[in-house]
């Protein structure tokens, strides 16, 4: 049981592990599904029909091929047929700067370039720069490809004229929109300006790879990026960093502050202890992974059968070992009931034999008219009486133990005059050494005088089995209001402690020398309790070992 209670633990708990992965996958899925909640966490496209990127800070260069360039001017096509195709440098020169001098803001910045750039070429550098200065008025002109503050500013740093760093920052933060390829070409010179320890170059890093990951996007439509994930709806697009969208899905994931939620990588090494749910777009390169904090309190929380079978062993252990005791003690009793029944009938033969053995010899021998003498007759035939009165006290006590035994003893209730029936008794009891000591008048009881006989006679009886021989018994009667007290007393070894509890008992005999000695079926007591307490009476007793023993009959009187 413990053990399939230990299955059905492990199931729970990875029950509860599955429900809390499905629901965190359910959960993401919700999110995944608004996905301009991630908003602030990514950069959208727009790629219809011009690719545009916000917030624009978030890439390095303009994704998705050059910006459009400027169409050319017809008064500088002549000074660039000069330049660029005759190379009559000298001749191009005064072209531009009259087209410098008098055109509109665009076509004054294209011809400064190419004035700088003629300047350049033919060794003038202080011209050139000259004109690069004055290209700095008009930096939000196009030339081309390029802005024309990109050029200039370039240009004079390269000539030393510049400040390299501020350069390269603008450049980083994206102060002038251009493509990749020329993006590249700046980058390359301006980084090496910067130096290695640049904290730009790290913002660079950043802004090239969410730019190449546009590309890639771009070029393959494709939604698992290197560090981004791309999400589309309709031409907008939005590319959110994975460990931002990661981290954002696990932390709304978690609801239960006993199971962790992650977002584990598909082939990442799976934990014995967790349970996992895809996300339904299964594009994405995670599967949620759920996860005790504490494995030991979710354990805790689901094995709570487990004390109850415990007790539940412990309780059925225990009624075992009391079960198991009370059959041994039954047992025991039993076969003690045995013993003493077959000492009992062992004991009551021998009893019955002896008186058997005396009449029959006596009497014989009064047949043949051996006794010479009418004295030794009168002896003989008293001997015949007494044993004759002992064999039927005998039977009498035996016949009246099985009516008890058997429920079918019938008392006949009469006014009995206590001192009359007490004196009766004492004399038919026939034996010199027991005395009777009680006042003149005694209130009389109801009771049935046969058995209180029996009873009495039983203690009498007793009092000199169990005494020395010729040592005097006493059988003492007072009247005290209501109770009617008799008591027998003896001077004879008294009643051991281990016999005291027992003596009442059916077939008890002491266990010392004394009782084996002593003939008896130790019904004698039991009959007397029997009779007594059926006439609404107890009997009890005091015994000293060695000094002899008070048995009491209480009777109510009449
Ligand atoms: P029995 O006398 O036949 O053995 P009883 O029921 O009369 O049976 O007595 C039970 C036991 O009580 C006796 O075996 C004896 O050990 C003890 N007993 C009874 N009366 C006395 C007494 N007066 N003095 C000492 N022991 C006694």
């Amino acid at each position: 049981a413990l053990e399939q209670d230990r299955e059905a633990t492990d199931r729970q708990v990875q029950d509860r592990l599955q429900r809390a992965a499905e629901l965190a996958a359910r959960t993401m899925d919700q999110q995944l599904a608004s996905w301009q909640q991630f908003r602030t966490d990514g950069v959208s496209l727009e790629t219809a029909p011009v690719l545009k990127v916000t917030p624009r800070q978030h890439v390095a260069y303009e994704p998705g091929g050059p910006i459009a360039a400027q169409p050319s001017d017809p008064a500088l096509a002549e000074a660039m047929q000069y330049e660029q195709v005759r190379g009559n440098i000298e001749a191009a020169i005064p072209l531009y700067r009259r087209t410098a001098e008098t055109g509109g803001p665009r076509l004054r910045a294209a011809a400064l370039e190419r004035l700088a750039a003629c300047y350049r070429k033919i060794g003038m550098p202080g011209k050139a720069m000259q004109a690069y200065r004055e290209l700095l008025k008009f930096p939000d002109q196009r030339i081309g490809f390029l802005n024309a503050e990109l050029i200039a500013r370039f240009e004079l740093c390269a000539l030393r004229e510049g400040d390299r760093e501020a350069f390269y920052h603008d450049l980083v933060a994206g102060r002038w929109g251009l493509d990749k390829a020329r993006y590249l070409f700046y980058s390359e010179t301006a980084r090496e300006w910067a130096g290695a320890k640049d904290p730009a170059r790290a913002v660079e890093r950043g802004k090239l790879a969410l730019s190449a990951a546009i590309e890639d996007y771009l070029e393959n439509r494709r939604r698992v990026l290197p560090g981004y994930l791309a999400f589309s709806a309709g031409n907008e697009t939005l590319m959110i960093p994975a460990a931002n969208l990661r981290s954002r899905l696990e932390r709304f994931a978690t609801l239960d502050n006993e199971i962790r939620i992650k977002l584990a990588e598909v082939s990442a090494p799976r934990p014995s202890l967790a349970a996992f749910h895809p996300l339904a777009d299964r594009e994405l390169p995670w599967l949620v992974e759920a996860v005790p904090l504490d494995a030991a309190r979710l354990y805790a929380g689901a094995g709570q059968s487990r004390t109850i079978y415990l007790t539940m062993l412990l309780l059925v252990f225990a009624l075992l070992m009391v079960g198991s005791y009370m059959t041994a003690r039954a047992v025991k009793h039993e076969l003690e009931v045995v013993r003493l029944k077959s000492d009992f009938v062992s004991t009551v033969s021998h009893e019955f034999r002896s008186p058997l053995t005396a009449i029959r010899q006596l009497s014989e021998l009064l047949q043949r008219g051996r006794v010479p003498t009418e004295e030794k007759r009168q002896e003989y035939y008293a001997l015949i009486s007494r044993e004759s009165g002992r064999l039927s006290r005998l039977v009498e006590n035996l016949l009246d133990f099985s009516r008890m035994e058997d429920g079918r003893k019938q008392y006949h209730f009469d006014r009995l005059e206590t001192a009359d029936w007490l004196r009766e008794l004492a004399s038919g009891f026939g034996r010199t050494n027991v005395t009777l000591s009680m006042p003149p008048e005694l209130p009389p009881i109801l009771g049935d005088r046969v058995a209180l006989t029996s009873a009495v006679d039983n203690l009498l009886d007793n009092a000199v089995k169990y005494s020395p021989a010729g040592a005097p018994v006493v059988c003492e009667a007072e009247a005290d209001g209501q109770e009617l007290t008799i008591r027998v007393r003896d001077r004879g070894y008294g009643i051991t402690a281990e016999d005291r509890d027992h003596v009442f008992e059916k077939f008890y005999r002491g266990n010392g020398e004394i009782s084996r000695q002593v003939k008896g079926a130790g019904v004698g007591l039991s009959l007397v309790r029997q009779i007594v307490e059926a006439h609404g009476g107890r009997v009890d007793f005091d015994s000293r070992v060695g000094e002899g023993s008070v048995f009491r009959i209480r009777l109510r009187t009449a």
